[in-house]
This record gives C-alpha cells, structure tokens and sequence, in this order.
C-alpha cells in the first residue's frame, strides 16, 4: 500500500503538472465515490491550473485558483505525468501498466496528462477534501504534536494501532509502523498513553528519521525490518525469532527480545 513516503513521491512528479491549463477531467465511477452528488470534477475543474502541490499525510492536495483537487491513492494507486510512472517503485502495486487501471485522468491543454492508475479501484478524486480530519503529517510531526497524539484514557489503545491512526498522525501504514516501533524498542501492542518521557522522545525520533531514512532509500519496503516479515524471520538486531499477530487490525512483526 502506497504509505507516505509513496505519495510524497508522487507530490513530486505533480509538480510538473503545476501552470498548466487543464482541457478536460475524468474520474470513473469508481474514484468519483466519495463527492457530494452535482459536485462532478469533469465540470468543475477545466479551464483552471494546478497552482501547488501539497500533500496531508497520504493525501495528495493539487490547488488551483478554485477548489482543490485531492487524491487518495488506496490499496494500489498510482500517479502518471505524461507517461511518466512511479508505480514501478511501489512494492504493492501492479508493477505494470494497464490502460483499464487508469481510474481519473487530467489532460492538459498542451496534450500532456495526469492519470490515477488503480487495478484494486479504492483510489479517489476527492474535491475540496476535508484536511482538518486528518492528524499533523508525520514528516514534520513535533514532539509536541507527538505527545498529543498519543494521549488517551487510561493505557490507550495499542502503539501500533495509534501510530496507523491518521486521524491522530497523518501517513504511517502498517510497513512504517513495523519499523519505527522495532527501531525504538518498543512493544506494537503496549498501551499508548504508557510511555515515559524518554521513550515518547525516542519513539518520536524515531517516526522522524525513518520516514526521512526510507524516504532516501525509497520507499516504505525498505526498512531493515523488512526481508525478515515472514515466518522463521529473525531480528535484524539479535537473532530472536520475530513474533507475529494482528495489532490494530494489521499483521504486525516484532521481536520479543528488545521491543519492551
Ligand atoms: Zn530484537
């Protein structure tokens, strides 16, 4: 599943989609799912430009001098800019393109275009989506912005489950997750409101240089956890044979030795 450092990719490539007018839109059935009924983006967004690139956690946010074109990219989405693909990097996409796969497209009055490539369809053009549901991106996530986010009553539902939770911080998947909680040492399934300050603090340290980390190697399939998620895995730090169960709803890999 494309995870942050995919859509932040992806919020490259858009750039070169900015200052240029936009002759048509399209969005199937499928990706056009979540908007209000008459709010159609074929109508609304011809004629105008892409004037930024942002992204929200895993939510990519085109503005223009109207409404903002937002999109989600699911299971298996993709972004293509004139041909150009970053699919090929994505440990769970198709690895291929199909011209059936293309859910939305933008062409650009000069020809070029932005297509939505999604065999398992859970991607969607959203427009003027709601950003205040998502919680503070976890790239430039504070320590501040941290401790919050890990409040709850009494022991607080799983780590793992809080760090997933976008509401709380915006673009960690389950891949992230893994990595960031067997870097810091700590249980996936330890309440979260139950760390001290020193292990908020490293935990925090750690959300931060994984993303920015794997970012460089890229992408969220290359973390050191990684080769060792299957079963007879071991840790990559002391050779202890890695659990596995579900946590927060995801399969979950952790060691037992020194995640506390
Ligand atoms: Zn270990």
């Amino acid at each position: 599943m494309p995870e942050i450092l995919e859509i932040e990719y992806y919020r490259l490539l858009a750039e070169g989609a900015l200052e240029r007018e936009i002759a048509s839109v399209h969005v199937d059935r499928y990706a056009g799912k979540m908007n209000t009924p008459g709010l159609r983006p074929a109508d609304i967004f011809p004629g105008l430009s892409f004037l930024t690139a942002r992204r929200k956690g895993k939510l990519l946010l085109l503005d223009t001098e109207g409404p903002t074109f937002g999109m989600r990219f699911g299971m298996t989405g993709g972004l293509l800019l004139d041909g150009l693909a970053t699919i090929d990097r994505l440990e769970y996409g198709p690895g291929r393109y199909e011209d059936k796969w293309v859910r939305a497209s933008v062409t650009f009055v000069d020809g070029g275009s932005l297509l939505l490539h999604d065999p398992r369809r859970l991607g969607r053009i959203l427009v003027d989506p709601d950003e205040d549901a998502l919680g503070p991106d976890g790239f430039t996530l504070t320590l501040k912005e941290f401790r919050e986010a890990l409040t709850a009553r009494g022991e607080g539902p799983a780590l793992k489950a809080r760090l997933l939770d976008q509401s709380k911080i915006a673009g960690v998947g389950n891949l992230l997750a893994d990595e960031m909680l067997w870097r810091a040492a700590l249980d996936p399934r330890r309440g979260c409101a139950t760390l001290n300050d020193a292990e908020t603090k490293r935990l925090h340290r750690h959300v931060r240089s994984t993303l920015t980390q794997l970012f460089d190697r890229g992408g969220s399939h290359t973390g050191d956890l990684m080769a060792e998620r299957h079963p007879g895995g071991a840790c990559p730090k002391d050779g202890q044979a890695l659990f596995r169960d579900t946590v927060g709803g995801r399969t979950t890999w952790w060691c037992p030795k020194h995640q506390k």
